[in-house]
C-alpha cells in the first residue's frame, strides 16, 4: 500500500470516527485499502455481512468522509476479499420485491451477544440448533417482546451455522417477506417456484410470525412449507413477540406445531446484563466510556435494548461535539427530563431538505400526489420525522405535504415507525438522518 493511499485512509477513517459515529465499527480498523486511481478508492472486506454493511449503510457517509479527507469526488468499491465467500449461499429470497432488503448484520453474532438470565435459555438454543441443524431442537420458537434481542440471536444461528458449512442452504426472512412473496406469486402463478425455493432450504428462519395474525391463506401456506421441511428433518426457528397460543388469529395446527420443539422466551434485561451489553456496544463501536456513564445510563433505561443502544449512540453524539470524552454530567444531561437536544429549534423545511437530499427527490414530488414508492417512502420518512423532531400537530405536518390530513400523518409515522422495527436498513436510515438533523441543531447553539 502506498504510503499516500495508507494516510489518506488512515485520515478517512479518523474522520468518520469523529463525524459518523453512528455507522462507526471498530472493525473499520482492520479494512485494507487497495487502491485510489482516478476517483475510485477500492478497499478489500473479509466478509460478506461486513461488505453489505458498507455498502448499504455506509457508503453516503464514506463518500462524504473521502470527498472532505481529497477534496475530490470519490467513488467507493467494497471488495470481499474472502474468495470462497464470494459465491451466494443465503437462498436468494428477494427475487421479485423487497430487493435485497435483507442481509445479515455484521453486529448480529453470537460473540456480541451477551448472555444473561433473561436469554440464557433462548441463546443456548439457538447456538445448538446452529452446532446441529434439524437435531436439537425443531422447531425452535423464540419469543419476546421488542428489543429484546430476537433478531439477533436469529442472525447469530444463520451466521454461524454459514461459517461453519458454507454450502448450506439457509432462508432468513421476515414473516412480512414471506407473506409479501406469497402473494405476489400466487398473482403472478409462479407458486410452484415460490414453493420449490422455500421448501428446498436446509435452515429455515423466520423473524416475526405473529405477522401471519390473522392471514389465513398465508397460514396454509406456511403450514405445507413447514411439514415439508419437517418431515425432512430440515431445521426450522421461528421467533414471534409472543407465545404460540397467545397470537391471535393463529391457527391451532400451527400452533401445536410451533409448540413441538422448543420455545424459549427472552425476558427484560436485569441490571447486570444491560451494563454488560452497554460495555459490549462501546466496545464495537470504539468508545471508552467511564463505568459510571455505563451505570447510569443502564440504570434508567430498562425496557428494550434498542433503546439503550440508542442513548448510547446519542451521548456518544453529543459527547463528540463537545470534545470527545463521555462524562458523567453530560450522561445526565442527555438522558435528564429536558431533552437535550432543543427539539422546536428544528424545523419542516430542515427536515425535508434532509430528506430529499438523501433519497434524491424533489420537494414538489414530496407535496405531489405520487404514490410509487421512490416519492411515497421519502415522503412518509418525512412526516415520521417532523412528528418525531418538531411539535407541529398532525394537521399541520399533512400541510406541508400537499395538504394531507391527519390520518395521513398518522398512518406514514405507524408505517415507518414498523419498517423501523423490521428492518435494520430502515432503522439505520433514520438513525443517520435525525443524527445528522440533531447534529446541525445542536451545532448552531
Ligand atoms: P428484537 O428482534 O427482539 O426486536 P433485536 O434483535 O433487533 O430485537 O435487538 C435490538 C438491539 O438490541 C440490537 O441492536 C441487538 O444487537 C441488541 N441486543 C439485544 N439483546 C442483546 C444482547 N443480549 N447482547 C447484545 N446486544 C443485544
Ligand atoms: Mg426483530
Amino acid at each position: 500500500m502506498g504510503d499516500v493511499l495508507a494516510d489518506i485512509w488512515d485520515k478517512l477513517l479518523r474522520y468518520l470516527q469523529t463525524n459518523h459515529s453512528q455507522i462507526w465499527r471498530n472493525w473499520f480498523e482492520q479494512i485494507e485499502p487497495i487502491s485510489l486511481e482516478n476517483g475510485l478508492l477500492r478497499i478489500g472486506v473479509p466478509e460478506q455481512s461486513r461488505q453489505q454493511y458498507l455498502k448499504k449503510i455506509c457508503n453516503e457517509s464514506f463518500q462524504q468522509a473521502a470527498q472532505q479527507i481529497t477534496g475530490h469526488l470519490i467513488t467507493l468499491e467494497y471488495i470481499l476479499t474472502d474468495e470462497q465467500q464470494l459465491e451466494h449461499h443465503q437462498v436468494d429470497s428477494s427475487s421479485s420485491i423487497d430487493t435485497d432488503l435483507y442481509y445479515f448484520s455484521p453486529d448480529y453474532t453470537f460473540d456480541n451477544f451477551v448472555v444473561g438470565p433473561c436469554n440464557r435459555l433462548a441463546h443456548a438454543a439457538c447456538f445448538a440448533v446452529s452446532e446441529a441443524p434439524g437435531q436439537a431442537y425443531n422447531p425452535l420458537f423464540i419469543y419476546g417482546s421488542v428489543g429484546l434481542g430476537k433478531t439477533h440471536l436469529l442472525q447469530a444461528a444463520c451466521q454461524s451455522l454459514l461459517k461453519q458449512q458454507r454450502q448450506t442452504q439457509v432462508a432468513y426472512l421476515t414473516c412480512e417477506t414471506f407473506v409479501n412473496h406469497f402473494i405476489r406469486a400466487v398473482e403472478q402463478g409462479k407458486l410452484h417456484d415460490f414453493r420449490y425455493k422455500y421448501r428446498h432450504a436446509e435452515l429455515l428462519v423466520i423473524d416475526d410470525v405473529q405477522f401471519l395474525s390473522e392471514r389465513e391463506r398465508s397460514q396454509e401456506e406456511f403450514f405445507h412449507t413447514f411439514n415439508t421441511l419437517y418431515q425432512t428433518r430440515k431445521q426450522i426457528i421461528l421467533c414471534a413477540d409472543s407465545k404460540p397460543a397467545e397470537i391471535s388469529g393463529l391457527e391451532e395446527r400451527l400452533v401445536s406445531r410451533f409448540n413441538q420443539g422448543l420455545v424459549a422466551r427472552i425476558d427484560k434485561p436485569d441490571f447486570e446484563t444491560r451494563m454488560a451489553i452497554l460495555l459490549k456496544k462501546a466496545q464495537l463501536r470504539g468508545i471508552n466510556p467511564p463505568d459510571e456513564a455505563i451505570q447510569l445510563i443502564a440504570g434508567k433505561l430498562d425496557q428494550n435494548i434498542r433503546e439503550l443502544e440508542g442513548a448510547l449512540t446519542k451521548i456518544h453524539g453529543l459527547a463528540l461535539l463537545e470534545g470527545g470524552t463521555i462524562t458523567v454530567e453530560l450522561v445526565r444531561e442527555a438522558l435528564g427530563d429536558e431533552p437535550a437536544i432543543p427539539r422546536i429549534r428544528i424545523t419542516i423545511s430542515q427536515i425535508i431538505d434532509a430528506v430529499t437530499q438523501h433519497f434524491n427527490v424533489r420537494l414538489s414530488d414530496l407535496q405531489g400526489k405520487r404514490r410509487s414508492r421512490s416519492i411515497a417512502f421519502p415522503r412518509q420518512v418525512c412526516m415520521y420525522l417532523a412528528r418525531d423532531l418538531t411539535n407541529h400537530s398532525l394537521e399541520e405536518i399533512g400541510g406541508h405535504f400537499g395538504g394531507r390530513d391527519h390520518s395521513t400523518v398518522l398512518h406514514a409515522y405507524r408505517t415507518i415507525d414498523k419498517l423501523c422495527d423490521n428492518d435494520q436498513n430502515i432503522r439505520a436510515t433514520l438513525d443517520a438522518l435525525v443524527a445528522g438533523l440533531t447534529e446541525k441543531n445542536y451545532q448552531r447553539r
